[in-house]
């Protein structure tokens, strides 16, 4: 199968716009993000901008176009997500912004009709908020089986008892999808559900938001913010369950796999951003009467960040081609592939930038100390990258088989069987 990453003409067409619209009119805004008051920030500001992106046809590209979307498979989406990942409110202003289109991807595949109409759609509008569920502080997130929070079937009503946290915007939806145990008894892969439980819904109390690296000094209930929540005696009708009991880890294959690429091909578009503002500095200070651009350690961190960066692009672009081509389930080892080494590029280039620009790097008066800042997660976030590792390397190692004795290439074994058929030829040489 031929591959190819070329855009067709139309589509080359839209991404020229996406290009001029996130650098000519998302970009400036920038200094404003936080300073304005959120509804005004919502309906002046981010409105009208939304309004030209579904005028280009070109909201919620991620989602099938029954639920609303433009069905353009990954490819289409990873060059868009290079481009968007430039500014942190892109995903809003173009209709997918995590968790929410996680969460509308999950409700369309496991969602029942009345599910989509309570959550699916006013969601996808814009009308209500949502979250996502599935990390503990008692047990490792990279290991989900380990989940201790659970849902025990009462008569028509689930009553859940846990501790979530890290959950992103959970503070301002208006619904959660939880991951719980709903029999801890079945295989490990069937012990979980996933079960809605909606704003002030008794014994659902959101303890705090987390302040963290990226967020250090964030309001109670901004966008973005990840909390920490508690559930005690929840009690939700039994309606609320997505998909079947037990299928908890199916539907978050759903969720997650495709949302791994869309993450990591945005990064990449921080990378690009940080790599611009690195070149611009080293042509535009000197130092032992040249250019930083002249100085040779510094040409290293130019090069080693543009291959770096390309690599990632090339990487992201076959898992998403593979993806289109082959389904989720044949790209996985392409999309654990991009999602550690685009993690890795932006942390690197970002890092370079920030050195490169000194003082000024550090200070905040560039956006190169919060880029630092935010990039850090992103080894750790969506599987860290170890565990992604390990499937990388199960995956080579799957039809490798060992070995007795020296190993294949070892060349004196490999020369005493040559010899056995060419062997003759050495005497007539000599
Ligand atoms: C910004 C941010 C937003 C988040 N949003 C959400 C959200 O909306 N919903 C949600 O449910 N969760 C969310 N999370 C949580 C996130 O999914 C978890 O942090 C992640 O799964 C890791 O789990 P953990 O923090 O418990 O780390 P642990 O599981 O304790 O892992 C910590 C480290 O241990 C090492 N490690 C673990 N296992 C292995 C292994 N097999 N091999 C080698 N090394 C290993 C790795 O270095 C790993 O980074 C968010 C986290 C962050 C930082």
């Amino acid at each position: 199968m031929t591959i190819n990453f070329t855009p067709e003409p139309e589509f080359q067409a839209k991404l020229t716009w996406i290009s001029d619209f996130v650098q000519e009119e998302l970009e400036p805004l920038e200094p404003l993000y936080d300073c304005l008051d959120e509804k005004v920030w919502e309906q002046e500001v981010l409105a009208p901008l939304k309004q030209k992106v579904r005028d280009q046809g070109l909201w919620a590209c991620h989602l099938e176009k029954e639920l609303g979307g433009q069905g353009f498979g990954q490819l289409p989406l990873a060059q868009m997500n290079f481009i968007t990942g430039r500014v942190p409110f892109a995903q809003e202003v173009f209709g997918n912004m995590a968790p929410d289109s996680g969460n509308a991807e999950l409700l369309a595949e496991g969602g029942t009709e009345a599910q989509k109409e309570r959550w699916l759609w006013p969601n996808l509008n814009g009308d209500i908020r949502s979250s996502f569920a599935i990390t503990e502080p008692w047990v490792a997130g990279t290991d989900p089986t380990q989940i201790q929070s659970t849902a025990v079937l009462e008569g028509d009503e689930w009553v859940i008892n846990g501790r979530k946290w890290m959950i992103t915007n959970a503070s301002r939806a208006d619904f959660i999808i939880f991951m719980l145990v709903t029999d801890s008894e079945a295989p490990v892969h069937r012990r979980c559900s996933m079960i809605v439980v909606e704003k002030g819904t008794p014994g659902l109390e959101i303890l705090r938001d987390i302040p963290t690296m990226h967020h250090p000094h964030s309001e109670y209930g901004s966008n973005g913010n990840h909390a920490e929540v508690l559930l005690e005696n929840v009690r939700v009708p039994k309606e609320n369950l997505i998909g079947e009991v037990g299928g908890g880890f199916i539907l978050s294959q759903v969720r997650l796999g495709p949302g791994r690429i869309h993450h990591a091909a945005r990064w990449l578009g921080e990378a690009d951003r940080a790599f611009e503002m690195m070149c611009e500095r080293t042509k535009s200070r000197f130092s032992f009467g040249k250019s930083y651009s002249q100085h040779q350690m510094v040409q290293d961190y130019i090069a080693e960040s543009r291959i770096d960066i390309e690599t990632a692009k090339l990487l992201t672009l076959k898992a998403a081609w593979t993806m289109d081509q082959l389904g989720n389930a044949a790209a996985r080892t392409e999309i654990a592939m991009a999602k550690v080494y685009n993690a890795r590029v932006v942390c690197n280039v970002v890092d370079r930038a920030l050195q490169v620009h000194g003082s000024l790097g550090y200070s905040c008066d560039m956006p190169l100390e919060m880029m630092y800042r935010s990039a850090r997660m992103t080894p750790l976030v969506d599987g860290a990258n170890e565990v992604h590792k390990v499937a990388i390397a199960k995956a080579a190692l799957k039809h490798v088989e060992a070995v007795e004795g020296w190993p294949s290439e070892h060349i004196p074994t490999r020369k005493a069987i040559i010899l056995k058929r060419f062997g003759h030829l050495l005497d007539t040489s000599a």
